[in-house]
């Protein structure tokens, strides 16, 4: 709009319409004075025109400074202006001062145009009004400079303006950033300045409408202003106003004392007017601006309705902010989630045929697990069947069946078409039912599966070896007793599964006593070590008796403990038997003799150096040839050639050779010996000296031949004499005496043969009666006497008599055996002297001869059965008398013995014990 400086000039002088009612939207045009020269209509036209557009005059007259405005100025502002320049100033608003000052210099300075915008402040409610003023600057004569205008007030037009900026940079603010903070601090900042608001508070509150935190503060932070969450408190009328979302205003906290105006903000006049503006969506209000000025004024309803709608829309930024905050997070996370999980994860859309049945999967979206987990590659998009075509329709069966009914499921599967792996799965439908979305999170347990499977499996053989039938295992406690047995254990100690489940068996109850020390030994380097070295033990069986176990434990854990145990009675029992087999080797007289099968000697008895003459030492390793005399070795050869056929070699009578190189005569018995394969691995030699046998054959070969003689020579002169006698039919003396001689000897002969059968069998019967040795002695001698018709016995006796309980005809019988050898074997006129004695509690009988004598080497052999002295000739008798002799003699608790130098004679002596 233009308006010339001469219409301005004339318009200033008029009054304006009285237009007191235009706030109420009804313009009336009240009449005032006439312009001079000007037709009234023009002029109502006018007025009516320049309060239609709120304008109204004025012209400043700088001499002066008086400033004249159209009357209509106190409609237009609310508020006169003038009289002067410089009280007009005084209303303008003060950042606004400066910049009209310098319009009216510049206007001064040359340039006339005069166009400011300005606010001025009511001077009563401190209200703003925007005002635009043109004018110009008028020289009149020099002296009377003057700037003539006219001014609109814009205040709506103004706001609005400022409105739309104001929204506009709101905006930019609410949508210039993503940040929690820096979206209210930005936003807060520009509403206390728009609003001139000295403290600014952002409070937030929670879904009953209670206030939580302060997330924006502006203002005086002095002590004096305190957080709005202090001043809305739950009783009173505040509260539920707000929680109505109800903005609450206070235009003059001194003139309007209430709820609101008692609160930290107002006291001590620190602010004097305040709003807030409570928001929420349908709910409470989870956002309050508090906005409080240091003046009081009066609440627009455009700036109430301003900040309800920029704290809408910054409740709802922050809504927004946070909620795709919270949205990034969740999504940051899943993403983190997925994609560092170790587990494979996969979402899948579920493909159906026109049946309904499951029968393929797409994937949608895959972790980078995934590819690790399965081996397979950029997948997405693609369907199963395309990827792995034999994939089992059982993992269709499982998701379709999770899409359908949102049942989410946790298995284990093996999936053979993707390398045999298996899959420890869950599945859950993911979002929309009818996407048949299906979220698959799933672990390759192959690895675990194997180890199980090799856990089974060692369980599986655990279980195998436990039930072997040979070995006990049981396991047991720290403290002794037994929790499990296994049937070869129950088998061996007799107990059953029962005893074991009462708790009864216990180490200490089946271990004997003597084992005690041994077994705690074992118990300790269990406990030590967590094992028990093998060792052998004897157990009590459930009915006391014994068994041997050789046994060894393992700890299993902290608690238990297994124990394997192997039944060796029947074993020791073996040991035991060799042990006195060995012993029976040993001691045997027979010689042992054990070679390999080419003759290498292994084992060699002392009977073995008994009668070869080399020690064990000597023997093993020598070749048993070396015992065979020259010429046999054809013999061994034999008797391999038969064991290895498998033949018993008949006892061979030979002779073998002696260390000293003599020949011995021996009986050799072979045997085998095998290997565990049942071959032959050696020859088990038994060897006895046959010398003796040969002997005692020999001896019983001249028995017979002598016994034949003997009895047939006194027969043959019995018969001899009496056919003599029948001849000459007369009675001869000495005849008769050849008979008698002869039949004592068969008599002699006889008994003897019928001792030795008595003897033989062991059956003496002694007649002990008080006897005098003295008395039998030369009772003895005096029949040798008469029967040999010699006097060359001696006999010396004690005084004392030599009494004892011994059997008459027995001793009688020993003397007569004695004396008849002594006269037998020495020469027929040599003495021979018996002799009785006592030697402490014995009594001596000795009968002595001036004889040939007796080699030392047979002296301790005379007394044996049948044995004769070679060369003894016919003097000889069976070679049994020193053999009953020794008998009787050993019957009655005596000793006898001979004595001999060759060449002089013998002495042969008989002791009797002497009862005390
Ligand atoms: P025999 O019937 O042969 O006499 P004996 O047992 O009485 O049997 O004697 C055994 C052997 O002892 C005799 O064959 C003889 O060689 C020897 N003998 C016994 N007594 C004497 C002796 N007084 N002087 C020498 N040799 C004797």
């Amino acid at each position: 709009m233009s308006i010339t400086s001469e219409a301005e000039t004339s318009l200033a002088e008029q009054p304006a319409p009285n237009t007191a009612e235009a706030a109420d939207g009804h313009q009336h045009v009240a009449s005032g004075p006439s312009v001079t020269g000007e037709t009234s209509t023009d002029r109502q036209r006018l007025h009516l025109a320049l309060a239609v557009g709120n304008v109204f005059t004025w012209e400043v007259d700088l001499a002066t400074d008086a400033l004249t405005c159209s009357p209509n100025v106190a409609e237009i502002l609310g508020f006169p202006v003038g009289p002067t320049l410089d009280s007009a100033m005084s209303l303008v608003h003060p950042d606004d001062r400066a910049d009209l000052q310098q319009w009216f210099q510049r206007g001064t300075a040359g340039r006339p145009e005069f166009d400011a915008e300005f606010r001025l402040v009511h001077p009563q409610t401190g209200d703003q009004v925007w005002v635009r003023s043109r004018g110009c600057h008028v020289p009149v004569d020099g002296a009377s400079d003057r700037f003539i205008g006219a001014s609109q007030q814009i205040t709506d037009q103004k706001r609005q303006e400022m409105h739309a900026t104001f929204l506009t940079a709101i905006q930019r603010d609410l949508s210039g950033s993503a940040d929690e903070e820096a979206i209210p601090r930005a936003v807060a900042e520009r509403i206390a300045r728009y609003f001139d608001f000295a403290l600014l508070t952002l409070v937030e509150g929670d879904a009953n409408g209670d206030p939580t935190t302060v997330i924006y503060r502006h203002g005086p932070d002095d002590g004096q202003t305190v957080d709005i969450v202090d001043a809305v408190q739950p009783a009173g009328t505040l509260v539920p106003s707000l929680r109505a979302r109800q903005t609450v205003t206070i235009d003059d906290a001194l003139l309007e004392p209430g709820e609101l105006s008692g609160t930290a903000p107002f006291e001590g006049g620190a602010m004097r007017s305040a709003i807030l503006v409570p928001s929420a969506g349908n709910r409470r209000w989870t956002l309050l601006l508090g906005g409080y000025r240091r003046q009081p004024c009066h609440w627009r309803k455009d700036e109430i309705e301003t900040l309800e709608d920029v704290t809408a829309r910054l409740r709802l930024r922050l809504e927004r902010v946070r909620s795709e905050a919270a949205r990034r997070a969740s999504d940051m996370r899943y993403r983190t989630l997925t994609g560092s999980i170790a587990e494979g994860f996969c979402v899948i859309e579920m493909l159906f045929d026109d049946d309904g049945t499951p029968v393929d999967y797409r994937f949608l979206e895959v972790n980078p697990a995934f590819e690790r987990q399965t081996g397979l590659r950029q997948v997405e998009g693609k369907r199963i069947l395309e990827i792995a075509p034999a994939h089992e329709a059982h993992w269709f069966e499982i998701y379709g069946r999770v899409a359908i009914t949102g049942e989410p499921v946790s298995f284990e599967q093996e999936a053979t078409a993707i390398g045999g792996r298996w899959f420890e799965v869950d599945a859950v439908r993911l979002g929309d039912p009818a996407n048949r979305h299906v979220a698959v999170i799933f672990r390759d347990i192959t690895e675990r599966k194997r180890a199980d499977d090799a856990v089974r499996e060692s369980e599986a053989r655990l279980r195998r070896a436990i039930a072997i039938e040979t070995v006990g295992v049981v396991f047991f406690r720290d403290d002794g007793v037994i929790t499990y047995a296994n049937d070869a254990f129950l088998r061996m100690s007799g107990y059953t599964t029962e005893d074991v489940g009462s708790g009864e068996v216990r180490w200490d109850t089946i271990t004997p006593p003597e084992w005690m020390p041994r077994t705690r030994e074992a118990n300790e380097e269990f406990a030590g070590t967590g094992r028990m070295a093998p060792f052998e033990k004897e157990y009590l069986r459930k009915d006391g008796s014994r068994w041997w176990s050789l046994c060894a434990a393992t700890r299993l854990d902290a608690r238990e403990g297994v124990k394997f145990i192997i039944d060796i009675t029947g074993s020791k029992r073996a040991t035991a038997e060799q042990a006195r087999l060995a012993a029976m080797v040993d001691f045997s007289r027979d010689a042992f003799i054990g070679t390999e099968v080419d003759g290498t000697i292994t084992s060699w008895n002392p009977a073995a150096t008994r009668l070869f003459g080399y020690t064990a030492e000597e023997a093993v390793g020598m070749n048993v040839l070396v015992l065979i005399p020259p010429g046999q070795a054809h013999e061994r050869e034999r008797i391999v050639d038969q064991l290895q056929r498998g033949e018993v070699p008949a006892p061979l009578e030979t002779q073998r050779l002696r260390k000293n190189g003599s020949r011995i005569d021996v009986e050799i018995r072979p045997s085998h010996i095998r290997d565990a394969a049942g071959r032959l691995a050696g020859v088990a030699i038994v060897a006895t000296d046959a010398t003796e046998r040969r002997r005692l054959e020999r001896a019983q070969e001249d028995f017979l031949a002598m016994a034949s003689h003997d009895l047939r020579s006194p027969v043959t002169v019995l018969r001899g004499r009496a056919q003599w006698m029948k001849r000459r039919k007369t009675y001869d003396e000495a005849g008769i005496n050849v008979i008698l001689d002869q039949a004592r000897r068969i008599e002699r002969l006889t008994d003897d043969l019928r001792e030795i059968v008595r003897l033989e069998a062991g059956k003496i019967d002694l007649e002990r009666t008080m006897i005098d040795l003295r008395k039998l002695v030369s009772d003895a001698a005096d029949r040798l006497r008469i029967q040999q018709t010699t006097d060359r016995v001696r006999v010396i006796t004690p005084a004392a008599p030599i009494a004892g309980l011994w059997d008459r005809d027995r001793i009688g019988q020993i003397l007569d055996n004695l004396l008849e050898n002594a006269a037998k074997y020495a020469d027929a006129e040599s003495t021979i002297t018996v002799e009785v004695s006592r030697a402490e509690n014995e009594a001596r009988i000795s009968v002595m001869d001036r004889g040939p004598g007796i080699a030392p080497a047979e002296l301790s052999r005379l007394f044996d059965r049948f044995y004769r002295v070679d060369g003894a000739g016919a003097a000889g008798g069976l070679g049994l008398g020193l053999y009953i002799s020794r008998m009787l003699v050993e019957a009655q608790g005596g000793r006898i013995w001979a004595e001999s130098t060759l060449g002089q004679g013998s002495t042969f002596t008989a002791t009797l014990p002497i009862a005390s």
